[in-house]
């Protein structure tokens, strides 16, 4: 008998329950309680510091150091008095999860020792930055990087066990100031978009000093009992099954879907969600998902900046809470064959200082015209960077769903709605160069639309099988990995828009200057720029073979691995929208190319090298324990003189599992060689592709194969947690 399973079977459903009780009866009452946010500065710093600070933050100017002296010994005073013991610099490298290293804040000083946090500390840490990807940034300049103070994104407690650390948000540079994180090119894609989009936004609002963007993401996940977790040696090094047989009952009822959710669930949610709050993400929205043992949970929205932060501490809080209610939290975009896989849906728009969401339409002619700007604006620039927006979600999980045989797909489209499509169809046919002569007849034409907001939300029908949909009211961006950093496809799409505003306002600037009316203006580049743009808008099935070839003729690519789609990352258009915007420059586009190559490799190269070891290890054996039995079992009906009809059935299942065997062998030993083939090119572009092409189809091999000789080998002797087991674990 297999004893990992079993004993990971009986740990499981002896698992008692655990109450989870609320801090207080309010939620206001705790919530952001581990912050340090804007008041409890306000009680610790001065009338004048604290706005002389408040204007670095709003400003994004740099900050003094008498004033970065001043909010440390703040820090410092009010983390030590809620019991925090150390601080570290909190960064998002890109290894893909989050960094830490601790400081005491103690330092010893002969017998006795004082609490010490300064301008320096908060300011700018040297963690060691050689065990960090670079992508050979690193090797050609100074071997070292340094994280910097983000103090647009707040400082919090973290607790750990009984352990508070302060931790301050930081990005993550070279000495030559190249970013090594996720976070410094985003923040750099924030500005290009913020000040294309003001400039757009005083068309038609002066009053507006600042664009801000916004995202909401929506995270999905898997859960399994710990002890399941530990006893698949492919979920705990590659957090995905990479064998295993679909349970008799998967998704196909729904009744996860829409069932309530199990009581285990519920509590490790409950506790999930108050350290969530206690540290300030705002998260509303919990519910199941459609595959058994999967679930999702939402925040309010916020600025991206934040609410990227915010996505990376979830996950982190997420693992530490699941480990507690002795459940094992999956990010993995594809963690179980044949059921659903998880994603990110990344939710974004802009919005204005005065509170506007600038894709929200709006009550009258003149704000319609402003969300019309930003909404066709924005499908003009997915348009022109499809492919290298599909690169910014190309990791190896999410190959698995995008382009494999599950939504979305790896073409980018964008689905607008019956009723927005009318609209644009309206102003493309029914509004002729012609009647822009004046303002009076734009008004009365784009009051038309003045119905937009009363029934756009109804209309937006859901599309679940677009990759990028608008909602009524913003973008989502349905195609991001439920394990990735968000910043990475939300850096490229406040690129991209920022691009495509910059050149809009071009254009309406130079037809103004020829002695347009400004509205005149702008509808006739709306015009334009939407002809140009269509062939991105797509509202039916984007499963369907029709659309795949539909979308070939459009021209629009399709990537299905991510060594093919990561090549629009550095092509000429993407390296010189990058640099033209200032968020990367080519050499930084090249590494970062590089560094997601070699992400992919490294995970492969893992998944091979552990299915490898469990078909030696586990599968094998526990089939060959089998065939024994079944040889032992036919000799002996054999010596007793039973006639050969009599057992006929059980030599031809024999026969099966042997075959089975002997071509699981055969192909593990091809993975091997395979495997090691790869791992020794030299060119990452070739070594990614001999993974990709080589590698993985030998693994969906074996997994074949593997998955036949589990319906047949005797239960007792099955070495792997089953599906049914780890999926319906309640
Ligand atoms: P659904 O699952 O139906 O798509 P949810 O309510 O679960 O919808 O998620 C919607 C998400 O969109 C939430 O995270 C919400 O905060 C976010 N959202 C709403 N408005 C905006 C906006 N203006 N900008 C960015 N995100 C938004
Ligand atoms: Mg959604």
């Amino acid at each position: 008998m297999s004893k990992t399973r079993f004993n990971a079977i009986s740990a499981f459903s002896g698992r008692p329950k655990i109450n989870v009780e609320m801090p207080s009866e309010k939620i206001s009452d705790f919530y952001a309680e581990s912050v340090f946010s804007d008041k409890i500065i306000k009680e610790y710093l001065t009338k004048e510091s604290f706005s002389r600070l408040q204007e670095c933050i709003k400003g994004g100017t740099k900050i003094d150091r008498d004033l970065a002296d001043q909010v440390a010994s703040a820090m410092k005073a009010w983390a030590l008095k809620k019991g925090a013991t150390h601080y570290t610099h909190w960064f998002q490298p890109l290894t893909g999860s989050t960094a830490e290293k601790h400081d005491s804040f103690f330092i010893p000083k002969g017998t006795g020792g004082i609490e010490e946090f300064g301008a320096d500390a908060l300011t700018q840490q040297e963690p060691d930055a050689s065990s960090f990807p670079s992508g050979g940034i690193r090797a050609t300049f100074e071997a070292r990087g340094y994280t910097a103070w983000d103090l647009t994104s707040p400082a919090f407690i973290m607790t750990v066990g009984h352990g508070k650390t302060l931790c301050i948000p930081t990005i993550f540079i070279s000495y030559t100031g190249e970013p090594l994180d996720f976070k410094a090119p985003l923040m750099k894609s924030i500005n290009a978009l913020e000040s294309a989009a003001l400039e757009v936004c005083h068309y038609f609002d002066r009053n507006v000093n600042k664009v801000i963007a916004t995202l909401g993401w929506e995270q999905e996940y898997f859960l399994v009992d710990a002890a399941m977790y530990y006893s698949r040696p492919d979920l705990v090094m590659s957090g995905r099954t990479l064998i295993g047989r679909p349970s008799p009952k998967g998704q196909q009822l729904e009744d996860h879907y829409f069932g309530s959710i199990p009581e285990r669930v519920y509590s490790f949610m409950r506790e999930m969600e108050i350290e969530c709050l206690k540290l300030g993400i705002p998260v509303r929205t919990r519910h199941n998902e459609v595959a058994p043992g999967q679930f999702e949970c939402a925040p309010m929205f916020e600025e991206v900046n934040l609410a990227v932060d915010h996505n990376s501490l979830l996950m982190d809080v997420m693992d530490r809470v699941s480990s507690k209610h002795k459940l094992k939290v999956l990010f993995h975009e594809k963690p179980f064959a044949g059921v659903n896989g998880s994603g990110k849906h990344n939710n974004w728009s802009m919005a204005t200082d005065n509170g506007k969401n600038l894709l929200s339409p709006g009550k009258t002619p003149r704000t319609n015209l402003q969300f019309l700007t930003f909404f066709i604006n924005t499908i003009a620039a997915v348009n022109r960077h499809e492919a290298l927006l599909r690169a910014s979600v190309a990791t190896h999980g999410n190959d698995h769903r995008l382009g494999a045989n599950e939504a979305p797909p790896a073409i980018i489209s964008v689905f607008i709605g019956s009723y927005l499509q009318d609209v644009l169809k309206m102003i493309e046919d029914r509004i002729d160069e012609e009647s822009f002569d004046e303002q009076e007849n734009i008004n009365l034409r784009l009051d038309i639309h003045n119905r937009i907001p009363d029934i756009l939300l109804d209309n937006t029908d859901r599309n679940r099988t677009s990759p990028f949909a608008f909602t009524g009211n913003k973008f989502e961006i349905r195609a991001v990995g439920s394990s990735a950093n968000c910043a990475l496809p939300m850096t490229v799409i406040n690129t991209i828009v920022a691009e495509q505003l910059k050149l809009f306002k071009k254009e309406v600037d130079a037809l103004i200057k020829e002695g347009d009316y400004k509205d005149v203006a702008i509808l006739k580049v709306l015009r334009r720029t939407l002809k140009e743009s269509k062939r991105i808008l797509f509202e039916g099935d984007s499963y369907s073979d029709e659309w795949h070839q539909e979308a070939a003729k459009r021209g629009l690519s399709n990537n299905k691995t991510t060594p093919e789609a990561l090549k629009a990352f550095i092509t000429k258009k993407s390296l010189e929208l990058f640099e033209g915007l200032g968020v990367y420059t080519q050499r930084e586009s090249e590494a970062r190319h590089e560094i997601m190559l070699i992400n992919y490799i490294h995970h492969l190269q893992i998944e091979a090298s552990v299915l490898s070891e469990m078909i030696l290890n586990q599968i094998v054996p526990a089939a060959i324990d089998y065939q024994n039995k079944l040889i032992n079992n036919i000799r002996g009906l054999k010596e007793i003189g039973l006639k050969e009809t009599a057992y006929k059935s059980q030599l031809t299942l024999l026969e099966t599992i042997s075959l089975q065997i002997e071509q699981i062998i055969k192909t593990e030993e091809k993975l091997r060689t395979e495997n090691d083939k790869a791992h020794h090119l030299s060119e990452v572009q070739k070594q990614a592709e001999a993974y990709c092409e080589k590698v993985k189809p030998l693994m969906d091999s074996i997994r074949k194969n593997c998955d036949e000789l589990e319906a047949y080998v005797d239960d007792d002797l099955w070495p792997l947690a089953k599906y049914r087991e780890m999926l319906f674990a309640k």
